[in-house]
């Protein structure tokens, strides 16, 4: 099989991306013939999504504020009983990946349709990806059932998001795309959809550092994060998805800016092992053609937009200890995935010590 050979195999999703959108969310809700919906959110997006449901009026039969970070399997349960008392025949996830993921594991059950309006750029809702934490240990899985049937992208709702968790939650998206572009299973529509994305947060990043409250960056960045979603739901992910994986829920490191802080180190690993994605990416990223040809110019060119907009650039600097470098190496080296460059100890000590002390790349 040559490398340029590929299987194109995509779900069917209905997107609606307007600043005001969710003025049709009913019209939404009935288009996939549902009457009774459970609306989703954290403690923190109480009040959206309250507005949210008095925008369904009689479609509304409750509100479900406890989301959390990792979904554990008390709140997944605890939502579903709800679901069910309430006779819901949906779920409306209002919120980052954490409130999508708790629409996940409702529908994972239930098989109850999600209709989801994300706020935040994580890219859940556009991935058939669920996981459920038991006892301190996190699973995740893939079913076709926890894709959302729809998608309302309104980027007046993404105005809230604070810059921090605006700028690291954009690296989050940037990551789904910079990986899919040397996915194993990749395929040429993905390319297209992981460019675009990759332009379109790059482009975004900047602005939003100028003016959170800009929407037209909002835009940008929300279309981005869809983009990126997609090829994150639709091609393997690699090297960087799983250290984050690994580091996040291993030391309970905060997800986006695990993303943002290990990025560049996992592509300046494996650069030489994927040179036309490690260019495409640099292009992307808005590098000229003679300044993407250099090998680690996609790699530097992250690192050097999360510095430039004060986004952490050290594993130290979000939590995790020297100590702990050891014992992620040898987590990182027992699970086997497809990757460019084949997993290799020194390197990937190497990898985490720089993404540990935040050392640009090269
Ligand atoms: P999050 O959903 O945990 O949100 C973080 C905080 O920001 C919450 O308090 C939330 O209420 C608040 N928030 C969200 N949007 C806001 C807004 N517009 N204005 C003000 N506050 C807002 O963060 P996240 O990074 O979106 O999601 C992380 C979780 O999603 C992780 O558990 C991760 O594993 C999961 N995830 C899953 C997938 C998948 O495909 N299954 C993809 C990406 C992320």
């Amino acid at each position: 099989m040559s490398d340029r050979d590929f299987v194109f195999n995509t779900a069917a999703q209905r997107v609606r991306f307007a600043a005001g959108s969710t003025e049709a969310l009913a019209t939404e809700l009935e288009q996939i013939g549902a009457r009774r919906a459970l609306v989703l959110c954290t403690p923190e997006q109480r009040a959206l999504a309250e507005s949210m449901a008095a925008k369904l009026g009689e479609l509304a039969v409750g509100v479900y504020d406890q989301a959390v970070m990792h979904v554990p399997i008390e709140t997944a349960r605890a939502a579903q009983r709800l679901a069910l008392s309430l006779g819901a025949d949906c779920a409306v996830a209002v919120g980052g990946g954490s409130t999508i993921g708790l629409g996940k594991a409702i529908a994972l059950d239930s098989g109850l349709p999600i209709l989801a309006v994300p706020t935040t750029y994580a890219g859940s809702e556009m991935t058939p990806i669920y996981g459920l934490t038991e006892g301190g240990v996190k699973r995740t899985g893939k079913d076709m059932r926890v894709l959302p049937r729809t998608v309302i992208y309104d980027p007046q709702l993404t105005l809230s998001l604070p810059l921090d968790m605006s700028i690291t939650s954009a690296f989050n998206a940037l990551a789904h795309a910079a990986e899919g572009l040397y996915a194993a299973d990749g395929n040429p529509v993905m390319d297209l959809m992981a460019q675009e994305g990759i332009s379109s947060i790059a482009r975004a990043v900047p602005a939003i550092a100028a003016d959170a409250r800009n929407l037209t960056a909002r835009e940008h960045a929300l279309k981005g994060a869809w983009l990126c979603g997609a090829v994150l739901g639709n091609v393997g992910m690699a090297l960087h998805h799983k250290l984050c994986h690994t580091l996040g829920g291993s030391y309970n490191l905060p997800h986006a800016a695990v993303h943002t802080v290990v990025l560049p180190h996992a592509l300046a690993y494996n650069s030489a092992a994927a040179p036309q994605a490690m260019h495409r990416i640099a292009l992307a990223m808005g590098l000229s053609e003679a300044q993407a040809q250099e090998p680690l110019a996609a790699a530097q060119a992250v690192f050097d937009l999360a510095r430039r907009y004060g986004a952490p650039t050290a594993l130290q600097a979000i939590g995790m200890q020297r100590g702990d470098l050891r014992r992620a190496r040898e987590l990182a080296m027992q699970a086997q995935y497809p990757n460019p460059r084949p997993l290799e100890a020194d390197a990937l000590n190497a990898l985490l010590l720089n993404a540990f002390e935040g050392r640009r790349p090269g």
